[in-house]
């Protein structure tokens, strides 16, 4: 039988749980709850039951999930009086703007017996799941260095985002995907942290940031956000020890070289400006050999699935809490860092 959904903030976001349970095979939409009068009656105009308050989505009986997609700031209270009240929880991500409120969640949940996961919906990304893929093909061999981008050119927007009070930035907004995505991707304890935060837009919150993440192994994960691109970096970059993929545009395809024989007879030199170089000159198909990467398949529903399969005990959670700590984690040593203007060491 579907679960029934309470869908908690019923904008940008709230919009896309809402549309996509409507379509779910396993849960239902039982409404939503907005403070604004405005959401609520966009919500009405599609048919969909409006709750009076919280107290009311919190006292129906027949709702078995509650989804938070509220600003960064609120998420936390209003997890907790779900869990309280008995309910499972999806929580938009970043989850929590501090380990240690992050923590104390998580109390609640263990108090309560409830089910309580966050919404890392960009794992299903195909971009991302090309490159995971690349990686477990094996044929590229161990990582080296990953690069993951994503680079507009509209400034940091003028909503919540931009103000600190309620957890802006783009570190909590799209950092917090592409750390969880990079930790999947580089499966080793983050040994050190360096980060650079832009301030191009606005002042008081980060509108892009350059993160490197070091590896036990050695390995780097170099992720970069940046609202002020009006020429944007390809989407992701690897190299390997056996070759280099990138992916130019989360819109295509994989591009994959891979080395065949790192020995090479007689190396044409290329001009450039003002000389030659064989160190840089490209390498013929004889030592190397490049195809395209088809994109997998992916489903976003995927992620209710697998919540609700979780909470019938079939299934063990995919988005784990105690991933989702390891980035909050990874956010507080950047923030730290790029204070600070310094690397710093981690066992994280
Ligand atoms: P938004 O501003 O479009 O919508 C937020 C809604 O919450 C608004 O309608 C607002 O009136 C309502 N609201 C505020 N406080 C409330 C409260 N106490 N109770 C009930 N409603 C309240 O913002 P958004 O873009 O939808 O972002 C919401 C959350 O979803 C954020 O945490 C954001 O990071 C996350 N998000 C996640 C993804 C993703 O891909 N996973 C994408 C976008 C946003």
């Amino acid at each position: 039988m579907k679960k029934n959904v309470a869908v908690v903030g019923y904008g940008g976001q709230g919009g896309w749980h809402a549309n996509h349970i409507m379509k779910s095979d396993v849960v239902s939409l039982s409404g939503i709850y907005d403070i604004a009068e405005q959401k609520c009656e966009k919500a009405r105009g599609l048919g969909i039951y409006v709750y009076s308050s919280l107290d009311e989505v919190l006292s129906d009986k027949s709702v078995d999930i509650v989804v938070v997609a509220t600003p960064n700031d609120s998420h936390r209270e209003i997890a907790e009086r779900a869990m309280r009240a008995g309910k499972n929880v999806i929580c938009e991500k970043p989850v929590e703007l501090s380990v240690a409120a992050f923590d104390e969640m998580m109390k609640v949940r263990d108090e309560c017996g409830v089910f309580f996961s966050v919404h890392q919906n960009r794992r299903w990304d195909v971009d991302f799941l090309a490159m995971k893929d690349i990686i477990t093909s094996d044929n590229i061999g161990e990582v080296i260095n990953i690069e993951s981008r994503i680079q507009g050119s509209r400034g940091i927007p003028s909503d919540w985002r931009g103000m600190k009070k309620f957890g802006g930035g783009m570190i909590y907004d799209w950092g917090v995907h592409l750390i969880d995505q990079m930790l999947q991707l580089i499966d080793e304890k983050v040994v050190g942290v360096f980060c650079e935060t832009t301030h191009i837009t606005n002042d008081e919150v980060d509108d892009g940031f350059k993160l490197i993440l070091k590896f036990e192994s050695g390995k780097r994960g170099y992720m970069e956000i940046g609202t002020y691109n009006f020429i944007a970096m390809p989407r992701f970059y690897m190299q390997c020890k056996n070759g280099s993929a990138m992916i130019e545009d989360w819109r295509q395809n994989a591009k994959v070289a891979l080395l065949k024989a790192w020995n090479e007879k007689d190396v044409l030199p290329v001009e450039t400006a003002a000389g030659i170089t064989k160190t840089m000159a490209p390498r013929d198909e004889i030592t190397l050999s490049e195809y395209e990467w088809e994109r997998p398949l992916s489903d976003v529903h995927n992620f209710y699935r697998n919540f609700t399969s979780a909470i019938d005990g079939k299934e063990e959670q995919y988005v784990k809490n105690c991933e989702v700590r390891r980035v909050l984690r990874i956010i507080e040593c950047a923030f730290a860092s790029a204070e600070r203007e310094e690397f710093i060491k981690t066992e994280i």
